[in-house]
């Protein structure tokens, strides 16, 4: 079989656009993905599929599935066809779910060795991936909040030292360039350097530290942006800069260190060493991993006493350093607390379409509408202009923006008249990431320290699960962590096909109006300010207690 690419152009396979749309776009996170002979997608262990028997059954079933029926999916593997009705979801999934006390790593690596389960990551198992301008926005946000927090406004002549080159990690270069820096992203595999290189989200690789900083000292005092992607271990590179007296003026990481196998490199091993080392001694492999990460974080907790703004990036690199001894490891902060949560209170956050027709034509009338229509949407219309000269596109074209509660449900209305009158060469799918405002309860990333102490309570994205099926969403999926995550999340995802029917007015009108205001109820439950403004200035019905309180 030859590389598995998304299906282009008009022609369908399946008997409507809905099953033709979730099966392109199974095929796009395939095409987009890190590891397509293994499934994989990204974050070293996010699959597709549970293998490649249930691949090819899902592409069979979805290509004979009728509008009345709903395929179901359990951890990447197809369990059967029920009988439903026309609005009904045409794919339910439940991913990667353990019960509590039995969701450890060491137990999900059990499962999956006996094929029972796998993780899907956030987006790619649920078949939303869209390459890695799907973090590209957030990234390229959280630099421009740390711009306007601590240096008046621009990153122009600041230097930002990051690492990991992956699926997500990837897009760090390009939004560090969009945001005006000079960044160095630390990664040990040499073909994940080239291959974002390739893509146009990297500028320039070397293996020697030397050149790097000189390239990077060149670009501040020029007051240029430039991104450099060094080979070498984060564990070996970060103390080395400290070593030399530099402080860079953001510090990240972006490797996948959430999980201590499949994952995470340690120093003194090769890509290559490490492949082996998975088969013959994991736990070796995760013991090294664990110590090497603790030496990391060391570094990132003294650059951060230095005067650098230091922050994890959501891959848990904290909770592995705690693990591993590093007591003050949570005195990094959490991406999400700093930036997000004012914005994720209005249910604010990373909205994605993709061009099903693969023509990105389709996507620049979007931008175009967007720019119109929604001028006085600041991050978006800034991000729209920026995405447009910068973010190549990945497999189907595709575009992510960031909007909140009213303004998704009124964008993709107008998309969906747009493909009815003929003015997109066809159908938009529209999603949103697992990381948003009612969808996901993750205490080290998405829910920290929130206001109440909610943040393990799981109710929340079960719920929005369970409404965006009442909502008539075409794919439904909830999934918990695998590998290093196992245990400490539960999240939930929706896709919606935009084939400019009336019936797809009403889905994409009750689940985009449900599940941002699900996720503005959840921040007001908590006490949220800007989430108790939005209730009233947006007339989302919520009961309140104190009303009944006598
Ligand atoms: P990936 O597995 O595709 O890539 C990880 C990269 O890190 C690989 O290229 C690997 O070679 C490199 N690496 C590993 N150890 C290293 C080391 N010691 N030094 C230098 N490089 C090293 O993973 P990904 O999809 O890029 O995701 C990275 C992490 O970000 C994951 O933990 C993921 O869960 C997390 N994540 C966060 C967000 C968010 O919202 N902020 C979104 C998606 C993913």
């Amino acid at each position: 079989m030859g590389k598995i690419v998304a299906k282009r152009g008009s022609e369908l396979r399946c008997k409507s656009w809905r099953q033709e749309a979730l099966l392109r776009l199974l095929e796009n996170v395939l095409e987009n993905g890190e590891n397509q002979d293994e499934l994989i997608v990204y974050a070293s262990l996010g699959k597709a599929a549970r293998n490649w028997p249930s691949y090819h059954a899902i592409v069979d079933t979805l290509q004979n599935l009728e509008e009345d029926e709903t395929l179901v999916i359990q951890s990447g593997k197809p369990i059967g066809v029920f009988k439903t009705h026309p609005y009904a979801p045409i794919v339910v999934m439940a991913n990667c779910n353990i019960v509590g006390k039995w969701a450890t790593s060491e137990n999900f690596y059990d499962l999956q060795d006996k094929g029972l389960i796998c993780w899907g990551g956030l987006t790619a198992g649920a078949w939303q991936y869209i390459g890695s301008q799907g973090v590209i926005q957030g990234t390229y946000e959280i630099f421009q909040t740390i711009a306007r927090k601590h240096f008046d406004g621009s990153l122009k002549g600041r230097f930002i030292l990051t690492a990991g080159l992956g699926g997500m990690g990837g897009a760090q270069p390009l939004a560090g360039v969009m945001a005006d820096a000079a960044i160095l992203v630390v990664e040990v595999d040499e073909e994940r350097i080239n291959k974002r290189i390739e893509h146009g989200y990297l500028q320039k690789k070397t293996d020697n530290l030397d050149q790097a900083l000189q390239w990077i000292d060149e670009a501040k005092s020029s007051g240029e942006s430039i991104s450099v992607g060094l080979l070498g271990n984060a564990a070996d590179i970060y103390p080395e800069i400290l070593s030399r007296g530099i402080v860079p003026d953001i510090v990240s990481d972006q490797t996948a260190a959430h999980d201590l196998v499949y994952g995470y490199i340690p120093q003194g091993y090769t890509v290559e060493e490490v492949k082996q080392l998975r088969k013959t001694n994991p736990e070796q492999l995760a013991e090294d991993s664990l110590a090497s990460i603790a030496t990391e974080v060391r570094a990132m907790l003294e650059f951060k006493n230095r005067g650098s703004i230091v922050f994890d990036n959501g891959n848990n690199i904290r909770s592995q350093a705690f693990k591993a001894g590093v007591e003050d490891a949570f005195e990094i902060d959490i991406f999400t607390e700093a930036f997000l949560r004012p914005l994720f209170a209005k249910a604010i956050g990373p909205f994605r379409w993709i061009a099903l027709s693969g023509n990105p034509e389709d996507i620049r009338t979007i931008d175009q509408y967007i720019l119109e229509n929604f001028a006085d949407n600041q991050i978006a219309s800034n991000w729209i202009k920026l995405a447009n000269q910068y973010v190549p596109f990945e497999g189907l074209p595709a575009r992510i923006g960031w909007f909140g509660h009213g303004e998704r449900t009124e964008l993709a209305l107008a998309v969906n008249k747009m493909v009815r009158e003929g003015k997109l060469s066809g159908p938009i799918a529209f999603s949103r990431d697992h990381l948003d405002a009612g969808a996901m309860a993750h205490p080290n990333i998405m829910t920290e320290r929130m206001k109440d102490g909610s943040d393990a309570i799981s109710d929340w994205p079960l719920i929005n699960a369970m409404l965006n099926c009442s909502s008539m969403a075409d794919l439904v999926v909830i999934h918990s962590g695998g590998g290093g995550y196992a245990g400490y999340m539960t999240s939930a995802g929706v896709t919606l096909v935009a084939d400019g029917t009336e019936a797809a007015d009403m889905r994409l009108k009750y689940t985009l109006d449900n599940d941002t205001g699900l996720g503005v109820l959840r921040y007001a439950d908590a006490g949220y300010e800007e989430a108790l403004e939005e209730v009233e200035k947006k007339n989302i019905r919520r009961i309140n207690l104190e009303h009944y309180k006598k």
